[in-house]
């Protein structure tokens, strides 16, 4: 099956009245860029649930495509549905479905262990009124048993009903077509997204990746490091090692890409232009 590419952009909900304002600059920036949809991070626990769902509500009265993630680890089914039922209110067709981290100090992992079963849960709601966005994990999540008890998970959102998947940000491409041709083999052809990471600042996106385990190359590493406070440096190389990565993805059969904006408009604007995806 063919599906045409899709390239969309993702947000954090802001705290402040004075970050809601730069989230509306920020738009206002990649607007014209026509992304196929926004979508909008879910803090762990339901801890930015009404900024979540404000946010999108924004992005939707602009006549922009919005779409909430949603986790469900600490959560009810009741919970849950209510949640399907703002989303429906105000006209979101896609959701970004999660488990989620407990966040720490919250003991009780409520109804959902794992997120093919709040995918289950919101096909079983509301049939095929939403497209699902799972996550993957090319090169592993942190807390996998094993890769292959990983893969088994993510087959098993897929499988649950999720339409296609987006993955965590990775800067080897190899791990992603592996992953994309274990998920063929596997016979799950539903489109798999690389999620991409622009680099602005390298020791933030060292610490991040840590956490998230995504690898940084050492010949990455290095030369970012050798750039020392240099950030004029930092910023151009980084423009070239990402946007390389995603020429390839895109050659190399890419169903689209996903940017992690952190709020910001430029890097992705920028690389939006190299890339001529507009
Ligand atoms: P799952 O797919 O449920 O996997 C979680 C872990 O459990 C994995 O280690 C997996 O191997 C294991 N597992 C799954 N099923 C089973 C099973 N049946 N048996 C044994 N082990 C199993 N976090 C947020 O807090 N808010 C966000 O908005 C957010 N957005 C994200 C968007 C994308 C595109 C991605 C890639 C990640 C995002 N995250 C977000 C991070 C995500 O919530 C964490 O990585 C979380 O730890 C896992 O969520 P998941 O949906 O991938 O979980």
């Amino acid at each position: 099956m063919s599906h045409s590419p899709t390239f969309s952009i993702e947000f954090f909900p802001p705290v402040t009245p004075e970050g809601v304002e730069k989230l509306r600059a920020t738009r206002a920036q990649l607007a014209p860029l026509k992304p196929a949809f926004f979508s909008v991070t879910y803090g762990a626990g339901g801890s930015t649930r009404d900024r979540t769902l404000s946010t999108v509500r924004e992005i939707q009265a602009e006549g922009l495509s919005g779409a909430p993630h949603l986790s469900c680890i600490g959560s009810t089914r009741e919970s849950i549905r209510e949640h399907l039922a703002q989303f429906r209110e105000i006209g979101v067709k896609r959701i970004v479905a999660l488990r989620g981290d407990l966040p720490s100090g919250m003991a009780d992992p409520g109804e959902f262990r794992y997120a093919n079963e709040l995918i289950a849960f919101i096909r079983a709601e509301s049939g095929d009124e939403f497209t699902i966005e799972a996550a993957a994990y090319p090169e592993v999540h942190p807390q996998a048993r094993n890769a292959q008890t990983d893969f088994e998970a993510y087959l098993k959102k897929m499988r649950a009903g999720a339409n296609s998947a987006i993955t965590q940000y990775f800067y080897n491409a190899d791990a992603y077509f592996d992953f994309v041709e274990r998920s063929q083999a596997a016979g799950i052809d539903a489109p798999v997204v690389p999620g991409i990471m622009p680099i602005a600042n390298f020791s933030k996106i060292a610490r991040f990746s840590e956490a998230c385990g995504a690898e940084i190359p050492q010949w990455m590493r290095r030369r970012f490091e050798g750039f020392g406070d240099d950030t004029a440096s930092v910023r151009a190389f980084g423009l070239d090692v990402v946007t390389a990565l995603c020429e390839r993805l895109i050659a190399g059969g890419a169903p689209g890409l996903h940017f992690y904006t952190l709020n910001q408009a430029g890097l992705t604007t920028e690389i939006w232009k190299r890339l001529r995806l507009s």
